[in-house]
């Protein structure tokens, strides 16, 4: 399975389906792909209704026949420009392709519906992508029902968690793996992913990418 960072909080799955999350490209200076550039794709993943996490979603799906998954009242609206789209709500999985969306808490506001995190399982593995969130305990649940094999996670602070409180997410979901995101983007979200290297320590491996660089899982 390999896993591209491509800036911001927008990544690819790629397993036996390829799953975009939260498709920020347009607009994006740390963008590492132009919208038009991603031509395979079968599920996009929007974890909320912020302009930097819908992103080129809608125009993806539009020109790929990807399919939306993301919470009720942002699969209403793309349903209603004849997107392909499974809605669903936190607490709520869908299986769709082959793959399996559950849909998590994320603590965040979001301009319709609410904002979620996701666990995208495929091939038998589980990643976690925590979307835009402070840290909460939820994040013990999470990792104590899903045991995800690698975590997304913010780390760029002001809108999200930061350092000291993205290490402390790593404690309470005892994930192995944690590739950091959410930051560098702007001036308002910037964070050192070394210093949180150090700060993790040894509870998991933290993975450094540059946006575009993947890991293989
Ligand atoms: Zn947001």
């Amino acid at each position: 399975m390999e896993l591209t960072w491509l800036g911001h909080a927008a990544v690819k799955i790629k397993g036996s389906k390829t799953v975009l999350i939260d498709p920020f490209l347009t607009g994006n200076p740390m963008a590492a792909a132009r919208p038009e550039e991603i031509d395979r794709v079968d599920i996009i993943v929007i974890t909320h209704d912020h302009g930097d996490h819908r992103g080129d979603a809608f125009e993806i799906a539009r020109r790929t026949g990807a399919t939306i998954v993301a919470i009720h009242e942002i699969a209403v609206e793309a349903q209603a420009q004849g997107i392909a789209a499974e809605g669903m709500n936190i607490g709520g999985t869908v299986e769709i392709k082959g793959v399996k969306i559950h849909m998590v808490p994320a603590l965040h506001s979001a301009e319709k519906g609410t904002a979620t995190g996701v666990v995208v399982e495929m091939d038998n593995r589980r990643i976690y992508h925590a979307g835009d969130t402070g840290l909460t305990y939820d994040m013990k649940l999470i990792g104590e029902f899903f045991e995800p094999d690698l975590s997304f996670l913010p780390i760029g602070d002001r809108y999200t968690m930061g350092i000291p409180s993205a290490t402390k997410a790593v404690e309470f979901l005892r994930t192995k793996k944690v590739i950091p995101i959410h930051y560098g983007t702007f001036p308002l979200v910037t964070a050192d992913p070394e210093e949180f290297r150090r700060c993790v320590g040894h509870m998991a491996e933290v993975i450094i990418l540059r946006p575009g660089e993947s890991y293989n899982l």
